[in-house]
């Protein structure tokens, strides 16, 4: 039997979630849909967003109401216009085999005539939000004394919103023996309150513990200087060339800011936030929605209650003012059971902030080094040759041109033909990242802040706890007058020894010689690789260097072994050094290669000093 079913919803509702893919019921709901659907119990539900808590009390309400009659019966309050559109429109979607069922979203910014018109037709549940609910009210353009429910969700967004006073009027309409259902993320003093003045003796669940994220999130953090720190997001974009992300600033002219600079840099961005018309927000709103925008820049206002399906990262550009703004924005991701990466990109100073979301949600974060250029380029080829994979061909539509090409290629063997059309792309980004700087701040200013950081120890970094390197520092005689830098040297480093770019460490081009470091195990490998090389006739001379060996690795080293990067398909011995310098670039996106990433600091916003924050 259907699961739902079981749980005493009946057929038409289910045959509707059950086109909405919903199989099995989701914790949440498959504990508090029966309590529920009894209707005699007032209800506290401490759950995060993306739980399917909608439908947790969307589904009893169906149940519960009489949609023989056209009056309010259930009224849902919720602290912003996204959400109350997303309510009304789930609630709509799982009454859609039944009959007489009448939903109004009543919001602020939006036509209120329409809603009034709505409401004078004949509604059964109002989703609301408290500001246009209280001014309809006060119109006197709605009856709330025959209301059995009421649903106060995100109940702790909407007194963060400062919707208390707004919310004791408008439940003073309604009448005392209606059931009062909440859901909310965290549970403050302030919604203890209200729990305890609108209700008695409620049924409380508690899915996962007070405020842990969702669980199938996996948070990290990068430590880049402030003026690196533009440069460090684009990397870290490029570095997940299948993101569809949000990005968290704290001001509607930092989400500007940024929204415009990407675009400028070409791309796929835009902004959300409150200075936005309702027009404009909507516009956003849908293209990110319908996946025609991939990184949506948003304030923690204007993004709250979306529900965009697969979003993969959650960015912190910004970190919030508070732990509970924290478990919103990383809630954007990991929806409905599927995994999510929230990211925050911090400088040195900040590592405190992070210590204390850590325990507020109980989670440990990880420290991830900031990619190297070469890492981007890798990473972007492999998703060239996926993407070559997995892309569906039009064979009709192709079918026509098939001679033409094959004329045209028919003297290339295949090996040239692939390495060609991998390159299309792939010499945009070597291009621009030819010359990349390490991001990563400097271990001097890192390290005084890592010694308590644990998680960056188990994950063999080689950096913390000043413990002995792992690092064998060697001298090679080429250098910066070779036409190396540090990409180039690695690629050639890898290919000539056969040993895999991830395990090297840092690399220091110099002038007409270089440093480079190998672990210890490895450097037998590496002097017999090069034994007998020579390079543009010049024999190459490999030494273990005379300064000892640094402790330091700040080459994308300790990502490599954990996070969401598990999956790369390494290995830098496939590159050569001189393929790298032929790239041309044919890309609007970095706006010239050496420039792009550099026009834009940021310097001016983050010098400024730091607002006192509630942490
Ligand atoms: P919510 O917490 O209500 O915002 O729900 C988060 C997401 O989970 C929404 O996209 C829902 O459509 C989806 N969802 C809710 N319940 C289920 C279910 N039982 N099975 C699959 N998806 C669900």
């Amino acid at each position: 039997m259907n699961p739902f079913i079981e749980l005493g919803i009946r057929h038409d509702i289910v045959n509707a979630i059950s086109e909405l893919g919903f199989e099995n019921p989701t914790p949440i709901q498959e504990q508090s849909i029966p309590v529920l659907l009894t209707g005699s119990n007032d209800f506290v539900g401490l759950a995060q967003t993306g739980t399917g808590k909608t439908a947790a009390f969307g589904l009893p309400l169906l149940e519960l109401l009489d949609f023989e009659e056209n009056y309010p019966q259930a009224l849902i309050l919720c602290p912003t216009r996204e959400l109350c559109l997303q309510i009304t429109n789930d609630i709509k979607n799982y009454a859609k085999k039944m009959g007489n069922v009448h939903v109004v979203a009543v919001y602020g910014g939006a036509s209120i005539s329409d809603q009034l018109r709505q409401i004078k037709r004949g509604v059964q549940i109002v989703v609301a939000t408290p500001g246009r609910m209280l001014d309809i009210i006060n119109r006197k353009a709605i009856d709330f004394s025959k209301v059995k429910f009421v649903v106060l969700d995100e109940a702790d967004e909407m007194l963060n919103m400062g919707f208390q006073e707004d919310i004791d009027s408008i439940l003073s309409t309604t009448p005392e023996e209606k059931k009062t259902w909440l859901f909310s993320a965290t549970m403050p003093t302030e919604v203890r309150r209200i729990a305890k003045k609108y209700m008695t003796d409620p049924f409380e669940l508690t899915m996962g513990e007070k405020n842990t994220g969702n669980v199938n999130i996996e948070h990290e953090y990068y430590i880049v200087r402030a003026r690196d720190k533009y440069a460090a997001f684009k990397r870290i974009v490029d570095f997940n060339p299948d993101i569809f992300g949000i990005v968290f600033c704290r001001t509607k002219i930092e989400t500007q800011d940024i929204a415009e600079a990407l675009i400028k840099d070409g791309y796929n961005a835009d902004s959300l936030h409150g200075d936005l018309s309702q027009q404009q927000r909507d516009k956003v709103m849908k293209r990110y929605r319908d996946r025609n925008l991939q990184l949506l820049i948003a304030t923690d206002v204007a993004a709250r209650g979306i529900d965009v399906s697969d979003i993969t990262h959650v960015i912190n550009y910004s970190l919030p003012d508070e732990v509970e703004n924290y478990t919103h924005r990383s809630g954007r991701t990991a929806r409905a059971g599927k995994t999510g990466v929230s990211i925050s990109i911090i400088n040195a100073k900040e590592l405190g902030k992070i210590r204390q979301i850590e325990r507020g949600l109980g989670k440990k974060f990880v420290k991830v080094e900031i990619p190297t250029g070469f890492d981007v380029c890798e990473k972007q080829l492999f998703s060239i040759v996926h993407k070559v994979h997995s892309v569906q061909v039009n064979e009709q539509q192709i079918e026509q041109y098939i001679p033409r090409i094959m004329e045209e290629f028919k003297e290339m063997s295949k090996e040239e033909f692939i390495k060609r059309f991998a390159s299309i792309e792939f010499n945009r980004f070597l291009d621009y990242y030819k010359n990349a700087p390490d991001l990563n701040a400097p271990l001097e200013e890192g390290r005084r802040f890592e010694r308590n950081d644990d998680r960056s120890a188990d994950r063999g970094t080689g950096v913390s706890g000043g413990g002995k390197s792992e690092y064998t520092r060697l001298f090679i005689n080429l250098g910066s007058v070779d036409e190396f830098n540090r990409g180039d040297l690695l690629g050639y480093i890898c290919n000539q020894s056969k040993i895999s770019g991830r395990t090297v460490g840092k690399i220091d081009v110099k002038g007409v010689y270089s440093f480079f470091e190998v672990p210890h195990a490895d450097v037998e490998k590496v002097t017999a690789g090069f034994k007998d090389a020579d390079f543009k006739g010049r024999p190459v001379r490999i030494e273990i260097s005379g300064e000892g060996s640094s402790e330091s690795r700040s080459g994308g080293s300790s990502r490599r072994e954990g996070g969401y990067n598990r999956e790369r398909s390494g290995g830098g011995e496939r590159r050569e050094g001189g393929e790298r310098r032929e790239g041309g670039f044919n890309r609007e996106r970095s706006g010239g290669a050496g420039g792009g990433f550099r026009d834009f600091s940021g310097k001016r916003r983050e010098d400024r000093p730091e607002r006192r924050r509630r942490f």
